[in-house]
């Protein structure tokens, strides 16, 4: 097939390009490559938990097969294929030239396992050439659609996002949940071209073979991204691959990834993301396991750091039997803390003993410090709504009726209902406690009325409730008695 190709500004026609267009006309090297992948995936099937041999079906009890002896790697999730798709995409890029031009292909590999008559896996594979992409040091065109892509429109903004359009977006960094390959055989005849020349992309070439990467990594990082070639060369693979534009170039080691030089090894045998790079930055430190925490919680690292150690804070959560997640009721209380004037700087208000008791505490009394007759009123008010109080045999649902009640509520069923207290307070709406009767002081449900109408009941984490509960809240919804006050 030829391609028009315009020139960069667009006022002339530079040349056809001639490109592959089928899968027969690619090059036989290439077409080996794509074969040897092809046999390599170790089949999987999670529902039944039973590894297959992806040549003859065998089942297998360790890496090699008992029946055609082939063997394979255990580790790399790259080569695991979950026979539970019933189709699977897998894509194989590689370089090649068309006269002057270089281009990029996409040869997509579509594979169905399909059997209905047996359980043995059955595989049978279609290839065909997804995309050819023509490269330039500014800009690369889709052959397909003649649209060109500018390196220079592609914004990368700071957290790791890009200022793409969508359809820029998709194309460059879409992390493809198929398996990719790119041929590597020809990166030393690649670099001669003097657009790849100092691209260092041929030291990449084991980390291809074993990670999943971007079309970005092949093309515009290594093409547009002048730190691309360092942060290679420093066997920074996983930032080179996925976050070279958030690399300015600068003096020193120090400028240019915000850590002490001393650190490199560190994120050299962990080949950091950047995520943890950031977690470096804020906490230098060489213990990947902490790291990791902290940069799956980043903004709250940030806001804690000024008062927190977080390794101290990793052990007293082990200790309290917190989550990782709890770091959000941790938070919670730093900042409660903080609007109490407490200190700080003291261990025992950092790190308290039963951190949930003293969470909920500390909680009630910002509320209480925010309006001090809050509980008075939600008292008085309770003392009303009792006559909206309802039973039947096996449940009853009775009003809040202390900033207490809603705290504890909002404790056992993880809901945000402890902020309700003034809006309760303020008679702008009215919270009630469903609960067995076997088991009153247990929550159940959470209801929230609101002019006499019942408008949110969840059970815990904010489930929706069960057909026999709702039930019985639409009985206690008709019931309800409207209260009017004179303000
Ligand atoms: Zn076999």
């Amino acid at each position: 097939m030829y391609q028009l190709a315009y020139n960069i500004d667009f006022t002339d026609i530079n040349d056809k390009i001639d490109i592959y267009t089928t899968f027969d006309e690619i090059p036989l090297p290439i077409k080996e490559f794509i074969k040897e992948i092809s046999t390599k995936f170790l089949l999987y099937n999670s529902y039944l938990d039973i590894f297959y041999c992806s040549k003859c079906y065998s089942q297998l009890e360790d890496y090699t097969c008992p029946k055609c002896q082939k063997t394979y790697s255990s580790t790399n999730h790259k080569f695991i294929i979950e026979t539970s798709y019933m189709e699977y995409e897998t894509s194989y890029y590689f370089f090649d030239y068309s006269k002057d031009d270089l281009i990029l292909y996409e040869v997509q590999e579509k594979t169905y396992y399909d059997n209905p008559i047996s359980f043995i896996p059955y595989k049978t594979s279609r290839y065909y050439i997804k995309n050819a992409y023509r490269l330039t040091p500014e800009y690369l065109t889709d052959c397909l659609t003649g649209h060109n892509y500018y390196f220079k429109d592609l914004v990368f903004l700071d957290n790791d996002s890009y200022d793409f359009s969508e359809e820029d977006f998709q194309l460059f960094n879409l992390f493809y949940e198929n398996k990719n390959f790119i041929y590597t055989s020809n990166f030393t005849e690649l670099i001669k071209n003097n657009m790849y020349k100092y691209s260092n992309i041929n030291l990449l070439k084991e980390y291809l073979d074993n990670n999943v990467f971007t079309l970005a990594t092949l093309t515009y990082y290594p093409l547009y991204c002048k730190q691309f070639e360092y942060l290679v060369k420093l066997h920074l693979y996983n930032l080179a691959c996925f976050s070279s534009p958030s690399f300015k170039k600068q003096n020193s080691f120090k400028a240019i990834f915000g850590v002490d030089k001393k650190y490199l090894s560190f994120m050299q045998e962990y080949d950091i993301n950047i995520n943890i790079l950031k977690a470096l930055q804020l906490y230098p430190c060489t213990d990947i396991s902490l790291l990791t925490f902290i940069s799956r919680y980043l903004p709250i690292f940030k806001d804690l750091i000024t008062y927190i150690n977080p390794l101290k804070l990793q052990k007293y959560m082990a200790k309290e039997k917190m989550t990782e997640e709890n770091i959000y009721e941790y938070e919670d209380y730093i900042t409660s803390c903080a609007k109490l004037k407490l200190n700080l700087k003291d261990a025992k208000v950092l790190y308290p003993k039963d951190f949930f008791h003293s969470h909920d505490q500390v909680t009630a009394e910002v509320i209480f410090l925010e309006d001090k007759d809050i509980d008075k009123k939600l008292h008085n008010l309770a003392n009303i709504y009792y006559f909206n109080i309802y039973e039947d045999d096996k449940y009853i649902i009775f009003p809040a009726d202390s900033i207490k009640s809603l705290i504890d509520e909002s404790t056992q069923m993880s809901n945000c209902v402890r902020s309700y207290g003034s809006k309760v307070a303020n008679n702008e709406c009215q919270i009630y406690f469903m609960r067995n009767k076997k088991q009153p002081q247990k929550s159940l449900v959470t209801i929230e009325v609101k002019n006499g109408s019942v408008i949110q009941a969840k059970t815990k984490y904010n489930n929706s409730v069960n057909d026999e509960m709702q039930k019985v809240i639409k009985k206690f919804a008709k019931s309800l008695l409207s209260i009017e006050f004179d303000q």
